[in-house]
């Protein structure tokens, strides 16, 4: 199956996308990763969901990638007495520990740590932001705050606290359960909602333990404060615009959107683009122009994959909305400034030997026309790295590792394929000649580079190139008359 689109598309499930035979459609579309949101999942859907996922892949032989998203440490309200109530500017509101039904003067917030962070002059907002309050007292486990604007509120509604950070961890009681389960069932990618603190991503790395890589949420003010020190934690970003749209100013999103992604870029890890992407399309079967415009922009920024939420998990038109977003993802990488674009990102090398070799790869790709770089990857850190370097060719991962092979799935610009490890250099120019050119990524005369590590099958070893041309019958140079030992591809 080949998929030369180089920006990846993330389709989160539900109740509109989770039949067998609708999956298959989306991942037709053009779907390279699953998000199941484990806000709205149970334990018993998830493990229906992964299992039609890897089905999929085994059939269609493609690495499909799997996304948990954990809820992290929402705020909400607690109950009023009615179900809800009329709040009004300029009004005195105060929240506290008692368990009655609030009115439209009082409610209970359920969280003790919220009474001894928040601070005179720190904001409250309430419902997605519908709702603001500044905190004229915080004393005797009660905070009392003066309505800036007003409005109605209902029970169990979220609250953001922009300016507080809270003494609390990424991960609740319901988080850790969900991460069990996401970790049993095979996860690839796990994502963390509300991180503030690169604390946060290190704490739930050591329980994760490199079963799954870590996608942090980028939803906070603290975690814009802390992005550096965040990103070299992370292992993936999403750049998370729903709840960072709420706790930040809004017109603040579109700046912090590019700030996220060309820092990601920058480390050479994958970057995600998301929410509201063509969120019209969850009732209308065409986009407004401006969401369009929205897809478009993430894709020329270089981002990794662009995501899409309630339009495949709860829309009317999941497959209609894929397929829109993959023309538009294709349309923007072939016009005639996607290049320039991309590259208004200057990155440079570090200095390691895996940065010098893909680095290498692309300049002696470009400089004798070759077309395609090959890595061999074990864990999928070269294959970053050369994805780092946003080529202009098709990037082909080889790993004999399917967990690098989903997690990559999420990656710019890479294509991977299960191979054994080659036994010797030979076989290793003979293994990738055997599945670019059966996939279509090499044709006769045409040539490739090769980055891969010697002793082969040692991680964290890129250290050699080599380029390799195919003749007629797809054999690279050097090889004729060898037999080319066929692709083992593990189901
Ligand atoms: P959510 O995260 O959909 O889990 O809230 C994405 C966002 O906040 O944009
Ligand atoms: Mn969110």
């Amino acid at each position: 199956m080949k998929r030369d689109r180089r920006v990846k598309i993330v389709a989160t499930l539900g109740p509109a996308s989770s039949a067998p035979e609708t999956l298959e459609q989306l991942f037709l579309a053009g779907v390279d990763v699953f998000r199941i949101n484990m806000s709205h999942a149970t334990h018993d859907i998830a493990r229906q969901l992964v299992f039609a996922v890897r089905q999929l892949a085994k059939q269609h032989r493609h690495p499909i990638g799997i996304l948990f998203d954990l809820q992290g440490p929402k705020l909400r309200l607690g109950e009023f007495a009615g179900g809800r109530v009329f709040v009004s500017e300029g009004a005195t509101f105060t929240f506290d520990q008692d368990e009655t039904p609030g009115n439209n003067e009082r409610v209970m917030l359920p969280h003790p740590q919220i009474f001894d962070s928040i601070a005179v002059g720190d904001t409250l907002l309430l419902d997605d932001g519908k709702l603001r309050m500044r905190v004229k007292d915080a004393a005797n486990k009660k905070i009392l705050a003066e309505v800036l604007v007003g409005g109605a509120l209902a029970s169990r509604k979220g609250v953001s606290l922009p300016d507080t950070i809270l003494p609390i961890g990424p991960l609740t009681d319901k988080d850790r359960g969900d991460l069990e389960c996401a970790l049993d069932l095979g996860a690839d990618w796990i994502a963390l909602s509300f991180v503030q603190r690169a604390e946060d991503v290190l704490e739930v790395k050591s329980i994760v333990d490199g079963l799954a890589a870590i996608m942090v949420k980028i939803e906070k003010p603290s975690a814009i404060e802390d992005l550096d020190a965040i990103i070299s934690a992370g292992d993936g970003f999403m750049v998370a615009r729903g709840d960072l749209g709420v706790e930040m100013p809004v017109e603040r999103v579109p700046g912090l959107q590019k700030h996220i992604t060309r820092k990601a870029r920058t480390a050479g890890k994958p970057v995600i683009v998301a929410t509201q992407m063509l969120e019209s399309m969850i009732s209308s079967p065409v986009p407004t122009r401006a969401e369009v415009s929205d897809v478009a922009t993430a894709v020329f920024d270089g981002a990794d994959a662009v995501m899409l939420s309630a339009e495949s998990a709860v829309g009317q038109h999941p497959v209609t909305t894929i397929d829109m977003m993959n023309r538009i993802a294709c349309e923007a990488e072939t016009d005639p400034d996607y290049r320039a674009f991309v590259h208004a990102t200057q990155i440079m090398p570090q200095a390691t030997g895996a940065d010098a070799i893909a680095g290498a790869a692309h300049a002696i790709a470009q400089t004798v026309k070759l077309a395609a770089i090959v890595c061999y990857t074990a864990t999928g850190s070269t294959a970053l790295r050369v994805a780092r370097e946003r080529p202009g060719l098709p990037v082909i991962g080889l790993t004999p590792v399917e967990a690098t092979a989903r997690r990559l799935s999420l990656v710019w610009g890479i294509q991977t394929y299960l191979t054994a490890d080659p036994k010797n250099l030979s076989d290793m120019v003979q293994k990738a000649a055997q599945i670019v050119f059966d996939e279509g990524w090499v044709k006769s005369g045409e040539g490739m580079v090769i980055t891969a590590g010697v002793p082969i099958g040692s991680p964290g070893t890129t250290n050699m190139l080599r380029i390799a041309y195919l003749d007629k019958d797809g054999i690279p140079d050097g090889h004729a008359g060898s037999v080319a030992p066929s692709a083992q591809v593990p189901d």
